[in-house]
């Protein structure tokens, strides 16, 4: 291991509340956040593929947006001092502005233009008026009392301006931002590259799609989920596939993919009492710690480092691998792969619709529906909670957390909820 960066127990550890044997939720995440800092690597790519990547650099424009006054609205440009306060004010129309089409001359005195929304604001005129509410009699144009000076007037740099940044490293390229960029006329932007991460499952029990299913077996199914959850936070995949509770394949596997990626994803093999090879293998190859959370599902957990990947050994129960990639690992890719804004997911309050079960001193995550009823949004429980039964994440559309230190939860409370749309 790279002797420059620091032991991940030593950093851990410094955590409050830390304890491997009994981490409530929040500690593990802060331990975990407390190794991680971004891999490095930029490419400057065209502004229509930077969706959803992580921005290197700051976006400073070199031209105001827009770059001139111009007009809001189809009317007339005028000027604001010509208007009379009390009664109607007859002006001559003296040329036509529109947009992609500047008037070329001035408009002075008792003058007004005809111009059109996104045309420039012609010299000497400040303010727009309306077509609707105008009579034009050929030239001879009568605009009504009561407008106010500037109206209607969109101002040159009202959107961005030169030198004010708009955009700073770190964050993850939204739509509106890919316009804004393409608004300055800019058509590469430097992203930090994707980060790479290799996951497999492992278990001597698992089937791949494809095989007969033997006695005792269970098609793998974790991959299908971690590779789902995956693409959706857009890293590169290395998917390495099932690997048996074997150490000489245990150890081919993590090496090759501890070489080629930033981060290591596995399912199964660090349960308390496990055939432990798994756990073996991960303790000997690298700096891995073995926590038992204070959740449910997802209890045992690994995470270190072998090599310069970070490692995140995740239990084999196929909704305990979902809970606790979204409650450690999705925030930790995130910072490795250089992002800088706010990435914690959103808790909402909605209020139980039925009374639910829970001991103080763990946090869990249960599978609800929030649903709409009447002109209320309440949530329920999708019933069975085993952490085997899948089935209940894809029935759910969001985690129902209940925190740490609650207890039951009566009807009609409030508990926080985690959405899922766009996220799974
Ligand atoms: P483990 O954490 O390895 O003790 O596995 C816990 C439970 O999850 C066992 O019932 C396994 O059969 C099941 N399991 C482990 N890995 C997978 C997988 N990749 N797909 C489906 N089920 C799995
Ligand atoms: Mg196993």
């Amino acid at each position: 291991m790279n002797p420059r960066i620091a032991s991940i127990n030593a950093v851990a550890s410094c955590v409050d509340g830390y304890d491997p044997d009994a981490l409530p939720v929040d500690a593990a995440r802060a331990a975990i956040r407390a190794c991680l800092a971004p891999v490095g690597g930029i490419e400057r790519i065209a502004t229509r593929s930077v969706l959803g990547r992580v921005l290197a650099e700051a976006i400073v424009p070199a031209i105001d947006v827009p770059a001139h006054d111009n007009s809001a609205m189809d009317g007339w440009a005028l000027r604001a001092a010509d208007l009379k306060h009390d009664a109607e004010t007859v002006l001559s129309e003296v040329g036509t502005a529109l947009a992609g089409r500047a008037y070329a001359g001035t408009v002075g005195p008792g003058e007004c233009v005809r111009i059109m929304t996104g045309a420039v604001l012609p010299r000497g005129a400040d303010t727009v008026v309306i077509q609707e509410i105008v009579k034009a009699d050929g030239p001879r144009i009568s605009v009504p009392s009561g407008q106010k000076p500037g109206q209607n007037v969109r101002a040159a740099g009202e959107d961005l301006k030169t030198g004010i940044p708009v955009l700073r490293p770190g964050r993850a390229l939204t739509p509106a931002d890919l316009g804004l960029i393409a608004s300055l006329g800019i058509g590469e932007v430097a992203v930090r590259r994707k980060l790479r991460v290799a996951f497999f499952s492992t278990g001597d029990e698992l089937a791949s799609i494809g095989q007969p299913l033997a006695e005792g077996q269970v098609y793998d199914s974790n991959r299908y989920t971690l590779h789902g959850m995956l693409t959706r936070l857009g890293v590169e995949l290395v998917d390495m596939g099932v690997v048996r509770d074997d150490p000489r394949a245990l150890e081919a596997a993590f090496r090759s993919a501890a070489a080629s990626a930033d981060a290591i994803v596995t399912s199964g093999g660090v349960s308390v009492g496990e055939a432990d090879f798994v756990k073996q293998m991960m303790g000997t190859l690298g700096e891995v710690l073995f926590w038992k959370i204070a959740m449910r599902p997802g209890r045992p957990m690994a995470f270190g480092r072998i090599g310069s990947a970070f490692l995140f050994g995740l239990p084999g129960n196929p909704v305990a691998v979902m809970v606790t990639f979204y409650a450690f690992v999705r925030e930790a890719l995130l910072v490795l792969g250089g992002r800088g804004d706010d990435s914690a997911l959103p808790l909402l309050q909605a209020p139980a619709a039925h009374p639910m079960r829970k001991v103080p001193g763990r946090t869990e995550y249960q599978r609800g529906i929030l649903y709409r009823d009447g002109t209320h949004w309440k949530v329920k429980s999708t019933g069975q909670q085993g952490s085997g039964v899948l089935r209940s994440m894809s029935e759910a559309n969001c985690f129902i957390v209940l925190e740490h230190a609650r207890g039951r939860v009566e009807a009609g409370e409030p508990v926080p909820v985690q959405l899922f749309d766009g996220l799974i």
